[in-house]
């Protein structure tokens, strides 16, 4: 039975966490780091340490990264360093990154740094592995669409087949560190860029000993360790449909990350919603009754791939590619009211009370 649930245009739309303080279920409570605790009677409700949290914009997004322990603060500083490097080096628009390089390079090779060259080569790598559904030169298309501009449009048919003509990760080269992009083309880290961000700053907070994390990178979540005492990570995950979150996700050490429609879209002058994640097939932003698609999986630049490629894929091509590759979860929203979740996750997303009622089909490996 189908429930149509009414989409209420979302503003603020990250994967909302909530570190929250659930009764801890853990016996033998592990402090993340030494802290001058007062977990003395074993009530570790209001845990033993206070958390550091920083809020910045960086890459066309929020971020708020929260960290436990001695070295919190320093730790946290030195990640938001790193994601302002990143951000500068991958900018489509600064005239100083390699990507703006790349993408006004004529056609003539371009040498890359070792980091630009390995994400490229990972956002190529991805774009074959998900049958070009990931698609990280579908940048003029959305450029057509006004996605970079926020001056939205509807492109005509002829128009987006003729950008289409441009698009195409099969006619990148990239040769050890060097790279040829044809004349007209554009490349985008766009869809991977955050996902690889988490990664790194994970292991630059892990370096410095922080051994319990949450980064929130717009939506992309990493989850560095545990919770100080032990216990796992309750992330409330999007509703789709509007305000607040749809249910709970409970994980260690690992990345979730969520694409949808919800976050970034317009309506168009013939009423409809176009979202920013773009079919390259067709050129047309994805509308194939999916809501949101959310990863867990362990690296981040994975996640943040599989995130935009299962979404344009949809629900039945999603499960299909995840019964081949099945070294990740997923949890599919549709537009009706359904959530599909791999088995791996079943007894790890709780549905939130007004969500109870939903339709929850778990996807085997057969
Ligand atoms: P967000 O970055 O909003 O969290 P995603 O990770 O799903 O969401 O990435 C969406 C972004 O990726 C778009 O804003 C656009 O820059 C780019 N994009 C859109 N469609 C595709 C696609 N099919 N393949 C690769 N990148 C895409
Ligand atoms: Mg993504």
């Amino acid at each position: 039975m189908k429930r149509r649930l009414w989409v209420i245009p979302a503003l603020l739309c990250m994967l909302c966490m909530t570190a929250c303080s659930a009764a801890g279920t853990a016996a033998g409570v592990e402090n993340g780091h030494d802290g001058r605790d007062s977990s003395s009677a074993g009530n570790a409700e209001e845990g033993a340490q206070d958390p550091v949290q920083t809020d910045f914009f960086a890459m066309d997004t929020y971020m708020t990264f929260t960290a436990y322990g001695d070295r919190a603060r320093e730790a946290l500083t030195l990640a938001e360093e790193e994601i302002r490097r990143l951000e500068s080096e991958w900018s489509v628009t600064d005239e100083d990154s390699e990507i703006w390089k790349i993408n006004h390079s004529g056609g003539q090779p371009v040498t890359l740094s070792d980091e630009t060259a390995q994400i490229v080569r990972f956002a190529l790598g991805m774009a074959e592995e998900t049958d070009g559904a990931l698609e990280p030169t579908i940048y003029p298309v959305l450029t057509a669409w006004g996605f970079t501009t926020d001056e939205n449009r509807i492109p005509g048919e002829e128009e987006l087949r003729s950008l289409l003509e441009n698009v195409g990760y099969e006619k990148v080269e990239l040769n050890g560190n060097q790279i040829t992009l044809p004349a007209g083309m554009e490349l985008d880290l766009g869809a991977v860029g955050k996902g690889y961000a988490g990664d790194l700053t994970a292991e630059l907070l892990e370096e410095k000993g922080i051994t319990s994390a949450l980064l929130d990178i717009g939506g992309n979540v990493q989850a560095v360790g545990s919770r100080p005492d032990g216990t796992d990570w309750r992330l409330g995950l999007r509703n789709p449909y509007g305000e607040g979150s749809i249910g709970v996700l409970s994980v260690s050490d690992c990345a979730v990350v969520t694409s949808g429609d919800y976050e970034r879209y317009f309506i168009g002058e013939d009423g409809k919603e176009y979202g920013h994640i773009i079919d390259p097939e067709t050129g047309y932003p994805v509308d194939n009754g999916l809501a949101s698609v959310t990863i867990i999986t362990e690296e981040g630049k994975k996640g943040d791939a599989l995130s935009t490629s299962m979404f344009v894929k949809g629900l039945e091509q999603a499960q299909e590619y995840w019964r081949t590759h099945p070294d990740f979860d997923m949890i599919l929203i549709t537009e009706d009211g359904q959530i599909y979740l791999t088995e791996g996750v079943q007894d790890r997303f709780e549905l939130n009370g007004s969500f109870g009622n939903m339709e929850v089909h778990v996807i085997t490996a057969d």
